[in-house]
């Protein structure tokens, strides 16, 4: 098996080609944001080089947003990106290459990557949470990613945790994400601090022994908590896979797992979760090339 990935995010494309184990000539470009035609044509060029490589046999699409996958487009109503709501980029290309193509969102690829690849490997049901502008989740039960009944299952960024709270990108208020994103930490430390840092630069106050920095880490962990906590009570997750660059933090983990092992041996009736364990995602930026391959794998075995 012989694939062509592609992760479209908001930020960057990444791209490279995988063999169904590994994944070779991997490459990144800024996502071109004035208009669809741009961000096609920039697919349509990846394409063609990573076809000049090998022969390929199919094309997997990790994308941002509400992906649709048997229509194969994005159903975002943000408009973060100009044209690319509702627009059929998986039939065009489909069309052009004469290939099968699978498209999913990024958080159900990122987890199925996990799955397959990474930190969820031998794990029959987990959730893979990433943490970066928003919260984003793949849920993986029974060896399988759940989409729900309309494929937008994992929506876990838009599940009310403060009722009534700060206003959401959704047009909700008090969504989790709010809370429990890297954007917002950096929002509450530049509230108390004045100075707008980013995560990394974040972590390093807190190295270098800023108290103020610790409290206001850890009023973030126990937003993080709470919907770890509430998810694990729904779902009865044993395991909890997290990703997005902030949690290559170890100490972030280990107070992760301290509060949430705290929080469901302390508010449960029954003493079954104390087991639940919080594990770093291990693919890095490429979970979502790695969740792409893993479908089409799993697309050209049942064609
Ligand atoms: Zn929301």
């Amino acid at each position: 098996m012989k694939a062509s990935l592609i992760d479209i995010g908001g930020t960057s494309i990444k791209y490279a080609w995988g063999d169904g184990e590994k994944l070779y000539d991997f490459g990144e470009i800024p996502t071109p944001k004035q208009d669809i035609q741009a961000l096609m044509n920039s697919l349509y060029s990846i394409l063609d080089m990573l076809h000049t490589a090998e022969d390929k046999q199919c094309i997997g699409i990790s994308a941002t947003g509400l992906v649709d996958p048997q229509k194969g487009m994005v159903r975002n109503r943000t408009n973060t990106m100009p044209g690319y709501d509702n627009y059929p980029i998986r039939d065009l290309i489909a069309a052009k290459y004469g290939l099968p193509v699978c498209m999913h969102n990024d958080s159900n690829c990122a987890a199925l990557g996990e799955a397959k690849y990474g930190a969820g490997r031998n794990l029959k049901d987990f959730i893979c949470l990433t943490f970066g502008t928003g919260v984003g989740a793949g849920i993986f039960l029974n060896g399988d990613i759940y989409e729900g009944s309309r494929f937008f299952a994992g929506e876990v960024g838009h599940m009310v945790t403060h009722a009534g709270g700060r206003d959401c990108r959704c047009g909700n208020k008090g969504c989790y994400e709010r809370y429990a994103s890297v954007t917002a930490l950096i929002d509450s430390v530049e509230d108390k601090i004045s100075e707008r840092l980013n995560g990394r630069e974040i972590f390093s106050r807190l190295q270098n022994g800023d108290k103020k920095i610790y409290f206001l880490i850890d009023e973030w962990i126990d937003e993080i908590v709470i919907g770890i906590y509430t998810l694990v009570r729904i779902f009865d997750f044993r395991d909890i896979v997290l990703g997005g660059g902030i949690m290559q933090e170890q100490y972030l983990i280990d107070r992760i797992q301290d509060k949430l092992s705290y929080c469901l041996s302390s508010y449960s009736i029954v003493d079954c979760f104390k087991d639940t364990k919080v594990h770093k995602a291990q693919l890095g930026n490429k979970a979502g090339l790695y969740g792409a391959m893993a479908y089409c794998v799993f697309k050209l075995t049942h064609l």
